[in-house]
């Protein structure tokens, strides 16, 4: 067998497992998959790019992990049940075979790692040569065709705004790693190993107006929601928004450092004030923390006050691939 089939049959397809509505998964041209009774499919898309999302050298676990977990991510904020990936690998070819077989395998143990307690069934891909390791991943869900949806464009003037976890891990051990420094485990993980808030999603679907994950930064996402929502406004109350002691410390230097790395994959959603009790309640449910940080407003714009102060933004607000 080719080189590439041998990655495939041998490193991937049998660690992916199965599903009860997979009725043809890797192997042919394409994956047969039954359709559910009711419901709408939920659909997206990621790549990682080495050097731009990920270090060249960093560990294929890893690799793997977040590949799925960003996307997963996406998922979550739609509120879907996740149920299907598809992923493409394009490897460089200096990871010359016997090392591209251990890459590959290590990759789907993070992967795996990921899909496993979230029921996803990898079901097909693509695998090539580049010259730049990326990688590509589809994933497919499904969600109540009955339940509101929670999206970007749904947010209403005086909803609370909230948040899932805490905000800035990630950009932190990002920011000591670009500065040689080690960072903790913790914030480390944050980095590499995100966990995507399935559960949460799902749970705050009858509760929430607008709701999206956290990728390119709190300020940046925050943006996208008020644009969509027809230009309203937000307050943001900066000692509200959740984050590591660790965090607040590196933001001493400049309090949006946290607010504008991103790579958080937490939920950042709106709703009615009516719904706070029922939204902690759920919060405790599915044992992930969230946090009010703010109120939307008629008056379009950000602000964020701190200290009963309103700062003055600084002009990037998150991350953006084509300016950096
Ligand atoms: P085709 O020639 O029809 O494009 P491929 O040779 O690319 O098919 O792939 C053969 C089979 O292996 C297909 O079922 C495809 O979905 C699956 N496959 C290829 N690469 C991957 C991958 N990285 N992950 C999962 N499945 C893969
Ligand atoms: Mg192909």
């Amino acid at each position: 067998v080719s080189p590439e089939f041998s990655l495939i049959f041998k490193q991937i397809a049998p660690v992916v497992g199965s599903d009860p509505e997979l009725v043809l998964g890797i192997g042919d041209d394409a994956a047969l998959v039954s359709l559910p009774e009711a419901g709408e499919q939920v659909l997206a898309m990621d790549t990682l790019v080495a050097g731009r999302h990920f270090f060249p050298e960093q560990s294929a676990y890893d690799v793997g992990w977040k590949a799925l977990a960003v996307n997963l991510s996406d998922l979550a904020s739609m509120g879907a049940v996740p149920r299907f990936a598809l992923l493409s690998l394009s490897l460089p070819q200096h990871l010359v075979m016997d090392q591209q077989a251990m890459w590959v395998s290590e990759f789907m143990r993070g992967w795996q790692a990921v899909a496993q307690p979230f029921g996803v069934v990898l079901i097909g891909g693509d695998t090539t040569v580049s010259p730049t390791l990326s990688i590509s991943v589809t994933v497919i869900g499904y969600r109540p065709a009955s339940s509101r949806a929670m999206l970007r464009q749904s947010a209403q003037v005086d909803d609370d705004l909230w948040v899932s976890g805490s905000i800035g891990s990630a950009g932190l051990a990002l920011a000591l790693l670009l500065s040689g420094e080690m960072p903790t485990e913790l914030l480390a993980q944050a980095l590499h190993r995100p966990l995507p808030r399935i559960a949460l999603g799902q749970a705050l679907l009858p509760l929430v107006n607008a709701a999206m994950d956290v990728s390119d930064g709190l300020l940046a996402d925050l943006s996208h929601i008020l644009h969509a929502s027809g230009g309203i406004g937000a307050e943001l109350y900066w000692e509200e928004i959740p984050m590591r002691v660790e965090v607040k410390a590196w933001a001493d230097a400049d309090a949006f450092l946290p607010l504008i790395a991103g790579d958080d994959y937490e939920l950042l959603f709106s709703a009615s004030a009516r719904q706070r009790d029922a939204i902690m309640q759920t919060a405790q449910a599915c044992q992930t923390p969230v946090t009010r940080i703010g109120r939307l407003t008629a008056q379009s714009g950000m602000k964020v006050i701190k200290n009963g102060q309103v700062l003055s933004l600084p002009s990037r607000l998150g991350f953006d691939h084509f300016q950096s």
